[in-house]
């Protein structure tokens, strides 16, 4: 067998003991000869309704102790083809919404130094800011998928202007992403304008509200988005509450009416061979989670997203 880290077999170890890392992946401290560094950013000071997603990364970990190395519908098999380790959480500051910040933008500078691709767990979404910004830094303005309920793209919140509901709005005018090839799939719910979210159209934004989506195969999407982007580096942000709540109700600020777990699968595999350089998981707030069943959709969309990295085998 390869020199790649493999999760623990179920057939060697119990699946309900073992280390509480990403899919009981090694646990890394070192970047060094890494492909991929799956990390936990356990925050819920930039949301602004339900909290809980600080339990995040630890809930989502617990739930990926089922998933197997191998994707019996896509063939994909990342742990044959990357070095995947599982570094940790990020040492947030969970008095300082801005120190945070700082902490996760050096955090992230170190990776991509390394080459290494991140692949984070969040955490609320306004993590993904400081993400962007370092991802703006290593590869300029990259492409965007967005999926979620909500455009994030509020000016302020209470005055503030760095939150979960405000991230790609500051993304788009720090010129951190390309606007015409940012895509938000999934947005529906009600707003506090009638253009809330046809603002961000204007800046170039091509969004796909749930309403139209519904009852659709979304491996064509995924595809025309796909050739659209061509070749960009390209970040993938992944809010669980884009789910149904009937598939996905442990989260902050949920939405009816929303994707079903089979149209997110379809989403993500018709992008296998975009040019991505990093994506996160958001939004899960364990406390809201009675099932687990959110977690444990969480930990298999970012395998999902594992198995569509560049340099990942598939059929
Ligand atoms: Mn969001
Ligand atoms: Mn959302």
């Amino acid at each position: 067998m390869s020199g790649f880290n493999q999760p623990i077999s179920g057939n060697d170890l119990a699946r309900f003991s073992g280390p509480g890392t990403f899919m009981r992946l090694p646990s890394e401290t070192r970047l060094n000869g890494l492909d991929v560094a799956v990390l936990g950013i356990p925050m819920d000071i930039g949301t602004s309704w339900r909290s809980g997603t600080r339990f995040g990364p630890k809930q989502i970990r617990a739930e990926s102790a089922m998933i197997r190395p191998y994707n019996m519908a896509t063939g994909a098999a990342p742990f044959d083809c990357l070095q995947v380790a599982d570094i940790g959480d990020l040492a947030i500051n969970t008095f300082s919404l801005p120190e945070s910040y700082r902490i996760i933008s050096e955090s992230y500078d170190a990776i991509l130094k390394r080459k290494v691709m991140p692949m984070a767990m969040g955490g609320d979404h306004s993590i993904t800011l400081p993400i962007l910004r370092s991802v703006a830094r290593r590869y300029g303005p990259v492409a965007l998928v967005h999926v979620d309920a909500h455009a994030d793209v509020n000016d302020e919140m209470f005055g503030v202007r760095e939150t979960h509901g405000t991230v790609f709005r500051r993304a788009w005018e720090e010129g951190l992403i390309l606007p015409d090839k940012t895509y938000q799939i999934g947005l529906r719910g009600t707003g506090y304008a009638a253009s809330d979210f046809a603002e961000a159209q204007g800046w170039g934004f091509q969004q796909f509200p749930a309403h139209e989506l519904w009852g659709r195969v979304l491996s064509e999407l995924g595809q025309e988005i796909r050739r659209d982007i061509g070749d960009l580096p390209t970040y993938i942000s992944f809010d669980i509450d884009s789910l149904d709540p009937a598939y996905a109700p442990g989260t902050g600020t949920p939405e009816i009416g929303g994707l079903t777990t089979p149209q997110a699968l379809q989403l993500i595999r018709a992008l296998q061979g975009v040019n991505v350089v990093g994506c996160d998981l958001v939004e899960v707030s364990p406390p809201y989670d009675t099932s687990g069943n959110t977690a444990l959709t969480g930990a298999n969309i970012l395998y999902e997203m594992l198995c569509i990295l560049p340099g990942v085998k598939a059929r």
